[in-house]
């Protein structure tokens, strides 16, 4: 990091091959082409340049690149050769790197090239920063040498990134290990409230995996930026991007460690903060140790196929409320009412029947990280869904084992019986493992729910523990549904112009003829703005006529469009009038409380 404002690390890869090692006569370096976690090909090489070899004695080597993410080197058969080269950093975000005048944070993947070949061989790290900065990564260090770092093969050194600044620490042990929350930036926060309330977080999901600390130390790299967001997550760290004024509890107070009730108020900001906390710590467990078939050892150069991201990120997602509710941060009140928020945001996504689960899970290469305008008509998120089918088929084995068994022995079952013994798991063995602790077959559910499109039936699971779904739809004197005006786009207010941002497919709007990227002039030939427009739809009836005069590209033009009817209002998961003893008891053993 000679001149950190100019965003270049200056790379040297020192290749030190055995003494009684064969060296070839040419070698191959190679960029990794995306970083574990990320599933999306980013071309990490595109930012790459000035790239050089060399000898031991200095003597240039000669090179040539033999596709867009590999140098080959002509070594002349030596054992120790260096490359060199600089690479540009200018993007913050979990899966990339930034170097500048304030700090320099990088992913290995990002950075490093590997020789072809030799993924499973160890390297050292020597990083070589300004003295006024510290270094923090989950790789530990190499004794007497000053910031130097050992990975034991390529998949840990790219599994472990890099924060190199004036950052904070927050410090706690659980169990004896050493954690620390590394703080790039400012922010709202309250050290005190946020070191205690992540300590909780960790010690509630060591408790629930077993209460074994499978790390030698733990690292909670923080960004604190104004537009920061996202997480990923490390075998024994994890990058968080967050708000940097997102820690405000509702009513406006800060969160802080002062306050007696440990329970934060629902909807405030600080509850996403630790949503994220509480959903990357848990993949140290789910992804990083229980690993879906492809997820590691890893392709470096290619995609890495999995139909089990459901599993990996959307079960993940349910732990991270369930861990909330069970360290007491949330109330149970907060977690049904966020559970049914995301029932009733799946429900308003045409593509959860189109796409299985599974099928966006394989696919997330090209289409979850690739959202257009039609993928709410195409595509369900194996986040959004998996987390819901993490909550149904943890109430299904509940039910089944009558509340001796649940999701958490699940996941408990693959840590032992795969991670344990340095095994990946496929779908089937997801399916044999929730089957054991059902102790049935679940064949229905996977067939129609995992590998099927069918509609999901909440009530069935939420019975178990005395709820049930109430869907808000509101009768008449005569029984009737009462029905509200469905229009069936989303819009947004870009500067002067309202501007249709999504068309649900099966809606009003989509079947009548509305675009995604129709500009709204007028409605009813008065000019529109997307507050005017949506206190005129307030108004409306099932079966009212919309006139917009709309621009469509360069082109004017006018679309009616004939509203629909929609019975339902505001989900929300409430108990049954009269739940019994075992009800009772299922609903307490799974989130307390009353
Ligand atoms: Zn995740």
């Amino acid at each position: 990091m000679s001149r950190p404002h100019t965003h270049l690390f200056d790379i040297d890869v020192s290749i030190k091959r055995a003494a009684t090692a064969t060296a070839p006569a040419e070698e191959l370096l190679v960029m990794p082409v995306w970083t574990p976690g990320s599933y999306l090909i980013r071309e990490f090489e595109r930012h790459v340049q000035d790239f050089a070899a060399k000898d031991a004695a200095g003597q240039p080597l000669k090179w040539e690149k033999v596709n867009k993410f590999t140098w080959k080197v002509t070594t002349n058969g030596s054992r120790d050769w260096h490359a060199s080269y600089r690479v540009y950093a200018n993007e913050l975000s979990v899966r990339t790197s930034e170097l500048n005048s304030s700090h320099a944070y990088w992913n290995n993947a990002n950075l490093l090239m590997y020789l072809d070949g030799f993924l499973k061989s160890p390297s050292n790290v020597r990083v070589i920063a300004p003295d006024v900065w510290k270094v923090a990564t989950g790789l530990p260090g190499v004794p007497g040498q000053r910031n130097t770092f050992r990975a034991e093969n390529f998949d840990v050194l790219y599994d472990s990134p890099f924060e190199v600044s004036n950052f904070k620490s927050l410090l706690f042990n659980v169990k004896g290990v050493p954690h620390r929350i590394v703080i790039d930036g400012e922010g709202n926060y309250d050290p005190e409230r946020m070191r205690r309330d992540v300590q909780k977080i960790v010690e509630t999901q060591v408790e629930l995996m077993g209460g074994e600390v499978p790390y030698r130390d733990y690292t909670f790299f923080l960004h604190l930026r104004s537009n920061a967001g996202g997480g990923l997550e490390h075998a024994n760290s994890t990058s968080l991007g967050y708000p940097r004024y997102g820690f405000t509890i509702r009513g406006g107070d800060r969160a802080t460690s002062a306050s007696p009730n440990p329970v934060v108020p629902a909807g405030s900001d600080y509850r996403g903060f630790l949503s994220l906390v509480s959903h990357e710590f848990f993949h140290l467990w789910n992804v990083k140790r229980i690993r879906p078939d492809a997820l590691g050892p890893f392709d470096y150069t290619q995609e890495n196929y999995t139909r089990l991201l459901w599993v990996a990120e959307g079960i993940t997602d349910y732990y991270a409320d369930v861990t909330l509710r069970r360290a007491g941060l949330i109330s149970e009140g907060d977690f049904l009412a966020a559970a049914a928020r995301s029932i009733q945001s799946l429900h308003n996504t045409p593509g959860r029947m189109v796409q299985t689960v599974e099928e966006s899970s394989y696919d997330a290469w090209v289409k979850f990280y690739r959202q257009d305008e039609n993928s709410i008509n195409s595509q369900v998120s194996y986040y959004d869904k998996g987390a819901i089918l993490g909550l149904l088929l943890d109430l299904e084995i509940r039910k089944r084992s009558n509340g001796a068994k649940s999701l958490d022995d699940v996941l408990r079952y693959l840590y032992t019986e795969f991670f344990k013994k340095d095994r990946n798991y496929t779908p089937s063995d997801f399916q044999k493992a929730s089957e054991l602790a059902a102790g049935g077959s679940l064949e229905e559910f996977f067939s129609k729910y995992v590998r099927g499109t069918a509609e999901l039936d909440y009530n069935a699971a939420l019975e178990a523990v005395g709820l049930r779904l109430d869907t808000g739809r509101v009768t008449g004197p005569n029984g009737q549904p009462v029905e509200r005006a469905n229009f069936g786009a989303d819009l947004r207010q870009e500067g002067d112009r309202l501007v249709v941002t999504r068309v649900y497919a099966g809606s009003p709007a989509y079947d009548q003829g509305l675009n995604t990227g129709d500009q709204i002039l007028a409605l009813d030939n008065a000019r529109m703005t997307q507050t005017l427009f949506n206190a005129r739809l307030a108004e409306k009836r099932p079966g009212d006529l919309l006139n917009l005069t709309i621009f469509r590209f360069d082109d004017l033009s006018t679309l009616l469009i004939k509203l629909g009817g929609r019975a339902e209002g505001t989900y929300r998961i409430v108990p049954l009038p009269a739940p019994t003893e075992a009800q009772k008891r299922m609903y307490r053993s799974w989130l307390g409380g009353q």
